[in-house]
């Protein structure tokens, strides 16, 4: 699309469907955390919303309606890892799709052996490539209790979508050149690799013990806490809160 065309689009979406007031003074109550920047920033990441919810197709699963808020929750806490990179990390994918609670999943391995396990694993989210981003309504509703523990759902997928926008979930996103990728799996393995080792070592940890999985689950275990619990993220891996403000090109820490 033209890039004039695209403009004035969003400047229509903008004044005829915009989010009322009301529905996004409720939405930044609910989830505190949307406001830790400037004035400026959250009127942009509430036009950033009204786009998102614009551009992107929402479904229930299993018959469940999605209501204004449900949508305007999700849009905006969507928008806060793009915030200033923009919407345009999005498009690589249409469906959101809103499970009422956490989905049993039907997985299966197999081991060294050759003999294949099969087992349930349970997913509050998931997105995949091209595809939809899955969500549970009961984590993303919770968002706003569960930011003190550094968790948030909704972060965790969409930065998924952004790991994947080259291509595999890697824990390295899209970055400018060689030098900038360089640095950035320098940082990443060696914050990852240690927290490995605290995990080993039964130590407590801000980030939730998933985080030590693979590379691309503490990118996305990372980002939640960088945009919920900043602060924590900041004193506990100040190396990894400096990577991260670098990339999403905000400070959290400084607001919240
Ligand atoms: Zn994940």
């Amino acid at each position: 699309m033209r890039a004039w065309l695209k403009r004035w689009r969003e400047k229509r979406t903008l004044a005829r469907r915009a989010i009322p007031d009301a529905l996004w003074a409720l939405t930044l109550a609910r989830f505190h955390f949307l406001s830790w920047r400037s004035a400026a920033d959250v009127a942009r990441l509430r036009d950033m919303a009204t786009l998102f919810l614009a551009d992107k197709e929402f479904s229930g699963a299993h018959g469940l309606a999605i209501d204004d808020e449900m949508a305007v929750a999700i849009a905006a806490q969507a928008c806060l890892p793009v915030l200033e990179l923009g919407l345009d990390w999005y498009d690589g994918f249409k469906g959101v799709v809103v499970h009422a609670d956490a989905v049993l999943a039907q997985r299966e391995f197999v081991d060294a052996a050759g003999v294949v396990h099969e087992y349930e694993e349970e997913l509050s989210g998931e997105a995949m490539h091209g595809g939809p981003v899955m969500l549970a309504w009961r984590d993303v509703a919770d968002a706003g209790d569960s930011a003190g523990e550094g968790y948030n759902v909704v972060v965790h997928e969409f930065v998924h979508v952004l790991d994947m926008r080259d291509g595999t979930p890697d824990g390295v996103p899209p970055l400018p050149d060689r030098a900038a990728r360089a640095a950035w799996v320098e940082v990443l393995k060696a914050e990852y690799d240690a927290f490995r080792e605290r995990i080993d070592a039964a130590e407590d940890t801000l980030l939730d013990p998933y985080a030590a999985e693979a590379p691309e689950e503490f990118f996305a275990v990372a980002s939640e806490a960088f945009f919920v619990a900043p602060r924590d993220l900041r004193a506990e891996h100040p190396r990894l809160y400096e990577l991260l403000r670098g990339f999403f090109r905000q400070n959290p820490a400084a607001h919240s």
